[in-house]
């Protein structure tokens, strides 16, 4: 399963393989542990992932700012 965070050092959204423990920011290579993470989106293929965090950028866009909100994505 894939799941997308948001790096808590550049706020970067990020995807990450739950496989793993841990990952590394590609923008800032900052490592973060997954359990500790607020998870933004969840997927289970790749191309999901793809488009969930699509999606998260979009409203990004929105001039919402950092308001932690997992809460309400679900699909
Ligand atoms: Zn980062």
């Amino acid at each position: 399963m894939y799941i997308v965070y948001r790096c808590p050092k550049c706020g970067e959204f990020v995807l990450a393989n739950t496989v793993n423990h841990t990952r590394t920011c590609p923008n800032c290579n900052h490592r973060a542990e997954l359990k500790t993470l607020r998870i933004y989106g969840r997927a289970e293929t790749p191309g999901e992932a793809t488009e969930l965090m699509k999606s998260l950028k979009a409203k990004e866009g929105g001039g919402e700012d950092y308001t932690p909100s997992f809460k309400r994505l679900n699909p």
